[in-house]
């Protein structure tokens, strides 16, 4: 295996358990990794620190592991069943209740450039790096001997990889085939999940926990779904006994989708309405519409990717948050989400509050939400903490 010397003083991060080593650490690279190798991290005494995938950019090397052991099969099965049984121990593995949770969460599983998720019996694979992607029949493998509900692993990593990278991902199954009659369940409620056409592996799954919960704030309220994709909100807002649900999303797509699951859960049920709208348009224009709601979800895509993008992101928020806050009905309950890494729950509460205070309106915390525990975050990366949400009262 190659090593890499790391720099003197380099070592601390590491020696905290951190996953990644950023390549102004490195002193020496003894020999020429290809990107996704393993590679052995050493200090500048040559003690052994990790071994992790290295790959070409500003993190050099995602650590697998801080023991001084074979990576192999054998490895990769261990780590698999270690996420699996979590899940099991979570509790979201119930037959004909829930079959749908994230399997594998990068770093907070310590499996740096990998997430799994599971519905029914197909897992989902996505590699954000060349080591994962090279692996990943082992994984797959791995992944249906541990996993018994699972007989079809699907990877999709065309859009994840790094682009520069001199490989040519293909998106299809590397186990089993599709399933005709897949049923994901959530807490009991049916979900279509496109894993081919849609957005990341199909379904946001780290809404679980918030979307039960609005569950229990939907009876008799009028629920506006802003930003639904695939309607998760807003099935288990009828659910739990709304007057009216309407879903808004600006993808005709999602809309579809939605529709799709509503009906699955739903059939006929004339308390729902999908809109294919633009967010502020359709915010704008509630007036017209002569429509007001006392319960309103915003959770838009990730407004900032990158740390350039914050401050503009930061207004968005603002702005979408203040739309919503001069439009809820006096008692309303306002659910507001950030799922972008790179804004901290302080910055987000700051937008959101400054929004509050520009509308007028008193407005009271009942909740401050998160991603679930399907969705650890290891202690050491803070960064993978990247869902953020309050539950707002609004006089
Ligand atoms: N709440 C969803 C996840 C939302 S993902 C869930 O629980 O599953 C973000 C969604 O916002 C996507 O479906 C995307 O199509 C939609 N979107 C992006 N920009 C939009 C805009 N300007 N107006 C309305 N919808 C938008």
């Amino acid at each position: 295996m190659i090593s890499i010397q790391l720099k003197p003083k380099k070592e601390e991060s590491l020696q905290r358990f951190h996953p990644w080593v950023f390549s102004g650490a490195i002193q020496r690279i003894e020999g020429k990794p290809a990107e996704g190798d393993l590679v052995e991290v050493l200090d500048n005494n040559r003690n052994f620190l990790a071994i992790g995938h290295y790959q070409i950019g500003s993190i050099a090397v995602r650590v697998v592991s801080f023991e001084n052991i074979p990576v192999d099969n054998d490895f990769w099965n261990r780590k698999i069943q270690q996420a699996y049984s979590l899940r099991k121990s979570l509790g979201l593995v119930v037959p004909h209740q829930n079959n749908t949770y994230r399997l594998v969460h990068g770093e907070g599983d310590s499996l740096p450039g990998l997430i799994v998720d599971v519905y029914d019996d197909t897992a989902v694979m996505q590699a954000h790096s060349v080591g994962m992607h090279e692996i990943r029949q082992a994984l797959a493998e791995a992944i249906v001997k541990n996993v018994p509900e699972v007989r079809n692993v699907y990877y999709k990593s065309e859009t994840t990889l790094p682009f520069n990278a001199p490989i040519t991902p293909e998106d299809g199954y590397l186990i089993g085939k599709e399933t005709a009659d897949l049923s994901a369940l959530e807490n009991g409620l049916t979900f279509h999940v496109d894993w081919l056409r849609g957005q990341k592996t199909g379904f946001f799954v780290d809404q679980r926990e918030n979307r039960a919960l609005l569950e229990r704030y939907s009876s008799g309220r009028s629920v506006l779904n802003m930003f639904c994709y695939t309607g998760g909100f807003s099935v288990y807002a009828l659910r739990g006994g709304a007057g009216l649900v309407h879903s808004v999303d600006s993808s005709t797509k999602a809309v579809e989708l939605t529709d799709k699951n509503v009906q699955a859960n739903f059939p006929n049920d004339t308390r729902h309405k999908s809109f294919d709208e633009d967010a502020f348009k359709y915010l704008n224009s509630l007036h017209l519409r002569d429509q007001q709601y006392d319960l309103i979800i915003l959770d838009p895509p990730a407004f900032a990717k990158h740390r350039e993008a914050i401050r503009n992101a930061l207004k968005g928020y603002k702005r979408l948050n203040a739309k919503a806050f001069e439009q809820i009905a006096p008692g309303g309950i306002l659910f507001t989400f950030s799922c972008s890494q790179v804004i901290t729950k302080e910055q987000f509460r700051l937008a959101v509050f400054s929004a509050a205070a520009e509308s007028k309106r008193n407005v009271r915390i009942l909740h401050q939400l998160s991603q679930p525990a399907d969705h650890p975050i290891n202690i050491y990366h803070p960064e993978g903490e990247y869902l953020k949400g309050l539950v707002l009262w609004v006089e």
